[in-house]
């Protein structure tokens, strides 16, 4: 079993649209450079099925992707067994989209989700479209209560971030080895410290390195990557920063990476992998 980043961006990926900042011009010379909107794939090798985590505006392109990596993932409507979400922003649940009768028209592909993400979604367009031609079926779940998909186990956290429509959390994969993700807050908190102290990798939000990389960093706070760094110190697990933004110089191979490095932390990138 493992883990395959589908996208290490943040919900615009990279390069971001309309933008031309000297990351994103890089970034249209050599696709190396893309990221795609955040997601993960939880892929179980033996039997070629997989769940997601966060579905990105790019999850047509994610999944093409990942099927070209996996032929025995074979028929996508089948082999996808679940999708988890994090919040309502649009790089987190707009892929949803693709499953509607329009594109992939899927069948109740289970949708797991906070009380409040399965309000917004059965009150508003698209997703009530999606809900009422049985494309997806949402599937509630609580804070801090395990439940299990396909064989692993998840649990997820509340996380502090912008809950303009509905909240936000993390998960917790747990399939022997623990892995966290937490893509998207606006700060830390001291129990989430904790989680992220006790799992052994964890992807993290690498939004900004610097919270003075953007003008307007106090309207969409996230914990830079130097003050996370600081405050994880030398926990021993593995780190890997992810839903990185176009103004991230972590994005090049800059003096602020090979700091990254040297500090132990890991940066994502689309298509890394990650056994579990
Ligand atoms: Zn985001
Ligand atoms: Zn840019
Ligand atoms: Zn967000």
């Amino acid at each position: 079993m493992h883990i395959r980043i589908l996208g290490s961006g943040q919900d615009a990926g990279i390069p971001q649209i309309g933008c031309s900042c000297s990351i994103c011009q890089v970034a249209r010379n050599d696709s190396n450079y893309w990221r795609f909107g955040p997601s993960i794939a939880v892929i179980d090798d033996m039997n070629g099925t997989f769940i997601i985590i966060d579905a990105s505006p790019d999850l047509k392109y994610q999944l093409e992707v990942l099927r070209e990596m996996y032929p025995g993932i074979g028929d996508i409507k089948t082999s996808l067994k679940g999708i988890l979400l994090t919040h309502a922003h649009f790089g987190h649940c707009f892929g949803l989209w693709h499953l509607g009768r329009e594109s992939l028209s899927t069948l109740d592909v289970p949708v797991f989700c906070t009380s409040r993400m399965k309000l917004f979604m059965e009150d508003n367009y698209p997703f009530d479209q999606l809900v009422r031609g049985n494309n997806i079926k949402i599937i509630e779940v609580a804070d801090n209560r395990e439940f299990e998909i396909n064989g692993v186990g998840f649990n997820l956290f509340a996380v502090p971030h912008r809950n303009e429509v509905a909240d936000t959390v993390g998960y917790v994969i747990d399939s022997g080895r623990k892995i966290g993700y937490f893509p998207d807050v606006d700060y830390w908190t001291r129990s989430i410290t904790e989680i992220i102290k006790s799992v052994d990798i964890a992807l993290l939000d690498g939004t900004f390195y610097t919270r003075d990389e953007l003008d307007r960093f106090d309207e969409v706070p996230h914990p830079p990557v130097l003050d996370t760094i600081k405050l994880l110190g030398n926990v021993g697990n593995r780190i890997i920063f992810t839903h990185i933004n176009h103004t991230n110089p972590l994005n090049l191979d800059g003096r602020e990476r090979k700091y990254v490095e040297s500090r132990g932390f890991d940066i994502a990138s689309d298509g890394m992998i990650i056994e579990i």
